[in-house]
């Protein structure tokens, strides 16, 4: 009997994780390399999308990252005015679940655990070579078939590897965090309300808790305080004290990042995930599509003789759909965002002629509604 290929992944997080468990359900040895001491989820919802469902379907983990989730069935935005800022409509067959995080993380980690992934908690890695070789910070060198750099967005890895090509720092950034959950709030549409560049996203999650996502731009000092300044958030919005009176002391602040890489692979070793493609969440798709390329990458290599050539040729069938969602969410940030706050009547008369138009919807939909590889 041939030897299992053996792949070396370095990062525990949700790309890392579902890389594993698809290698692992063709049979390879893989083994995680996650830095920090434990695997652990922080507390938010995640948007899942008809693709990324396939995908995780594909996986084998769907059902237990979905038992608690809401089904979304529509989108409500609305400026500081209280008007409808916005269409984001949902065709037949558009399905979008919002599962918390955690229970997403803790699927993942059963599969890739199932598949008999090794996962190495305190094992932070140095850097990685095309010739398949992961060197960890304690100098130890390791050999395998496939290197997979799956450690965000600020990958110490992919630079390793001379992929990067640009990282751009965006204006805004976003608080994340769940509440109680309000019996009086729709638990199938998620609401977004704006004030000027500040943003309040209510997200139905499951029967106990709700989602909530907060952007304002980096340089609102008081808006993106973590614990959150409830006054500020207050004064932007003063209808939804229901809602920000629920906030918890715990948050998570990010600021949005653009990775662009110059290729998504050198030799034998690959990027994936936010390493490959992080981007701002307006579409709610970079952990989807990060779902959806690791479901084809691993039948790539899998059939394959020639690992690099095999990666070139995957990265040439999966890349232009998440560029593509990667410059719609960058586009949709850059002209929501940047709109001068004295024209946000404007703003609205703008928005709700463009995401009417289905060219502009399809555009939204597109990486939604492909079918990923084996689905
Ligand atoms: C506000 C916000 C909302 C979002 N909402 C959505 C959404 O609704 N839907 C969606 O699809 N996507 C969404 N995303 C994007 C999604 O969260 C990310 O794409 C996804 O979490 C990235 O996972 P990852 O595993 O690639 O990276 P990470 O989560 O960053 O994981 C990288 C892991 O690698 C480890 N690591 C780093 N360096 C090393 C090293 N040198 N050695 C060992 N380990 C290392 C880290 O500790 C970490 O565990 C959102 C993002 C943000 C910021």
């Amino acid at each position: 009997m041939a030897k299992a290929r053996h792949a070396e992944i370095v990062g525990g997080g949700l790309a890392g994780l579902a890389m594993a468990t698809a290698l692992g359900q063709r049979g390879w040895t893989v083994r995680v390399h996650e830095r920090a001491s434990e695997l652990r989820m922080f507390g938010a919802g995640i948007w899942i999308w008809e693709n990324g469902l396939k995908s995780l379907g594909v996986l084998g983990v769907a059902d237990q990252a979905m038992a608690r989730a809401k089904s979304i069935s529509a989108f409500d935005i609305r400026d500081q005015d209280g008007q409808a800022m916005m269409e984001r409509p949902f065709a037949d067959g558009d399905r979008m679940l919002l599962p918390p995080r955690a229970d997403l993380y803790d699927a993942l980690i059963a599969g890739a655990t199932k598949y008999g992934a090794e996962i190495v908690t305190d094992s932070p890695v140095r850097s990685a070579t095309p010739d398949g070789e992961v060197i960890l910070e304690d100098g130890t060198t390791l050999r395998a078939d496939l290197v997979v750099a799956a450690d965000g967005a600020y990958s110490k890895l992919r630079e390793s590897l001379f992929l990067t090509k640009k990282v751009d720092y965006l204006w805004e950034g976003y608080i994340r965090l769940l509440i109680p959950r309000l019996p009086d709030y729709s638990d199938s549409v998620i609401s977004e309300y704006w004030n000027g560049s500040r943003r309040l996203l209510y997200c139905p999650c499951t029967d106990d808790f709700n989602y909530i996502c907060l952007a304002c731009s980096v340089d609102d000092v008081r808006a993106r305080r973590v614990p959150v300044d409830k006054a500020t958030w207050l004064e932007s919005f003063p209808e939804h004290e229901a809602i920000i009176e629920r906030f918890p002391e715990e948050g998570r602040w990010d600021r949005a990042v653009n990775v662009t890489c110059r290729r998504w692979s050198s030799g034998r070793a690959v990027v994936i995930g936010d390493a490959a493609h992080g981007q701002p969440p307006n579409l709610g798709q970079a952990a989807n599509m990060t779902f959806t390329n690791v479901v084809s990458l691993a039948a790539a290599v899998d059939s394959a003789q020639d690992i690099p050539g095999a990666l070139r040729s995957w990265e040439a069938v999966e890349r232009p759909l998440t560029d593509h969602v990667q410059r719609w969410s960058q586009l949709y940030g850059k002209i929501v965002g940047h709109w001068p706050e004295n024209l946000s009547p404007q703003r609205t008369r703008f928005l709700q002629f463009a995401t009417a138009l289905p060219w502009v919807q399809n555009q939204f939909n597109r990486a939604a509604r492909h079918t990923p590889y084996g689905a």
